[in-house]
């Protein structure tokens, strides 16, 4: 766009969602100041649906997981037990209405926390933090 002489001012876009790699606060402060739109993330995984596992709202403050079709835990993933709301540890899904290839307790290999509180937006659905990391531990 800078190099064609697109002003952001010019462009009708007012929201991008970007996801598939993580992606910084950085970027996002970056993004949302070169192109003049509000950038959320979004997550998922192939093994479940792709994107929309769970979205950020305009809160930007965790992403809400679409629990009306996934239930998420945190695990210690040494020990596999549920770590209490609010702990750092693996992320695990388990599929409620995907057919074909349901998922029981899916090991994500991603890092993240689970937050229970109602969000600012209004929604009542539980957020997970962004992703901060895979995990990188040989698991036997
Ligand atoms: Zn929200």
């Amino acid at each position: 766009m800078e190099e064609l002489g697109i002003k952001k001012e010019d462009l009708k876009l007012k929201a991008g969602v970007f996801g598939a790699e993580q992606w910084s606060e950085n970027m996002r402060k970056e993004i949302e100041e070169r192109l003049g739109i509000t950038a959320i993330d979004i997550y998922g995984l192939s093994e479940i649906i792709g994107p929309g596992v769970s979205t950020e709202c305009c809160c930007k403050c965790g992403l809400h997981v679409q629990e009306d079709h996934f239930i998420p835990e945190i695990i210690d993933p040494v020990t596999e037990e549920v770590l209490p709301p609010g702990s750092k540890g693996e992320l695990v899904f388990s599929t409620i209405t995907k057919e074909g290839i349901p998922l029981l307790r899916y090991r994500t290999r991603d890092i993240s926390s689970l937050n229970y509180e109602k969000c600012e937006c209004g929604r009542t659905t539980v957020r997970m933090s962004k992703v901060s990391e895979e995990l990188t531990i040989c698991l036997q």
